[in-house]
């Protein structure tokens, strides 16, 4: 399935240390034909592919000292974004009741999810009303007010009259009596007809619902996908409700729907019981479906510990005055890559204004004469910078291509932030030794 294999992909990725262009290919050919298989629409994993790709490459992940993470971060990231990005809410009317008109084919879970829907609500302190609209069975209304029941919410029925009307009065009803949402249940077919379509239509512009929502089966794979293409063609759907999402189902629906059709999931359906019925979170399927939610947070751990570890060096090298120009060179570095340094100081109270490092704007100018002076530096001279007299200045402003004042600068700048980390170690020594402990 989609999620073994995508794990193997990954783990191959987890066991390297670098990871060269070569392997990010592999792993996204890879990724392309898990998607595939898994039923994802082609000119979706296409693009998707691509995307990826770009990005990977874009952050230089293969510089990363942990390339299968930076990829596996990047490949959640876009995966989310091609479901939606953001969960999307619930309509809500400002002029209640707001109607929710359901629609799908037969056996897609239409019925059973009018009524978690309704639970849902009755949750969030609404006042639902379930509509018997599919009057073509009657077996559909028993179960509608079986459900409702269930679940002490009202349901409204006029048995095997016109849906049109059936729909029509209930908003009237609920009007009445002070009921804020309207959830009509309508009839489906095994397969789309202009019969059904027309129906569907007829009640929309009865009642002009707030939300049209199809349910499909996420089981059904490419066919629910063709189901909800020709759905939103003709009724303009706001969204989709995804259900058995509980069974051994393939994920691709999941990806390709919004992709294809741009219609928002809203909501996730993973069982018969009426509880089974979810707010659609594009993030958390992305996990679901990469079947890496703990890996996701390992991700985190790994480079919290990572930072831990080397800011445990740093203080270890500043305690014993080991903490040199490289260490400084590397500092800056890595400060830039979080990006710009007032904007990282000004987080930190108290050392946002002092003296000396707010000149210490980085910009790439600034870091490739920082980097030309270091280099041009002597090893001794980076690890001792004090034996850096007037004459050896000279020689590496002019070695390095910078004026005296740039050297100068530079060294004032080391200066200050060795004192003032050392300032700070001391501070931190105490609190961080508990910290690490854990
Ligand atoms: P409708 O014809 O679209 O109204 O579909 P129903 O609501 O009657 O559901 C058809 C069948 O699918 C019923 O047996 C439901 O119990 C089942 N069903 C609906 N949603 C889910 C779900 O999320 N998971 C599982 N496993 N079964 C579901
Ligand atoms: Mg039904």
């Amino acid at each position: 399935g989609l999620t073994g294999r995508l794990q193997s992909v990954f783990s191959k990725l987890r066991g390297k240390g670098k990871v060269t262009e070569e392997d990010v290919n592999e792993a996204l050919r890879e990724v392309r034909l898990a998607l595939l298989e898994a039923d994802v629409n082609f000119k979706v994993v296409r693009d998707f592919i691509n995307k990826v790709r770009e990005r990977a490459i874009g952050q230089e992940v293969l510089k990363s000292f942990t390339p299968g993470m930076v990829v596996i971060d990047i490949v959640n990231k876009e995966l989310t974004e091609l479901m939606g990005g953001t969960h999307s809410k619930l309509a809500r009317s400002t002029r209640p009741p707001t109607v929710i008109m359901m629609a799908g084919l037969q056996g897609a879970g239409k019925t059973t999810t009018s009524g978690k829907l309704a639970r849902l609500l009755q949750k969030q302190n609404h006042k639902p009303l379930l509509v018997a609209a599919d009057i073509y069975r009657p077996a559909a209304i028993k179960q509608l007010q079986i459900l409702g029941e269930q679940i002490k919410v009202p349901v409204f029925s006029l048995g095997e009259t016109n849906p049109v009307e059936i729909a029509a009065k209930a908003v009237e009803h609920a009007k009445e009596n002070h009921l804020d949402y309207v959830i009509i249940d309508t009839a489906g077919r095994l397969h789309i007809d202009e019969e059904l379509m027309d129906e569907l239509k007829q009640i929309r512009d009865a009642v002009k619902p707030d939300e049209i929502l199809l349910v499909v089966d996420a089981m059904t794979g490419q066919d629910a996908v063709n189901v909800a293409q020709s759905f939103n063609e003709q009724l303009e759907l706001t969204g989709v409700v995804l259900t058995k999402l509980d069974g051994d189902t393939r994920g691709g629906a999941a990806i390709s729907v919004k992709a294809v059709t741009g219609c928002p999931i809203k909501f996730a359906a993973m069982g018969e019981k009426i509880d089974a019925l979810e707010p659609f979170h594009p993030e958390r399927m992305a996990s679901r479906i990469l079947g890496m939610g703990d890996m996701l947070s390992l991700i985190e751990k790994a480079q919290a510990s990572i930072d831990a570890e080397k800011a445990a060096e740093l203080e270890r090298k500043m305690r014993r005055a080991e903490f040199t120009l490289e260490d400084f060179q590397e500092q800056l570095e890595q400060i830039k890559k979080l990006g710009p340094l007032d904007q990282l100081l000004d987080m930190l109270p108290g050392i946002g204004k002092a003296k000396g490092l707010k000149d210490l704007k980085v910009d790439e100018k600034q870091m490739a004469r920082t980097e030309a002076i270091i280099k041009s530096m002597t090893p001794e001279e980076r690890r001792r910078p004090e034996i850096i007299n007037a004459s050896r200045r000279k020689r590496i402003a002019k070695g390095s291509g910078t004026t005296l004042q740039d050297v100068n600068r530079l060294l004032k700048q080391f200066e200050d932030m060795r004192k003032m980390m050392k300032q700070f170690s001391n501070m931190m020594s105490g609190s961080r030794g508990k910290a690490l402990k854990k």
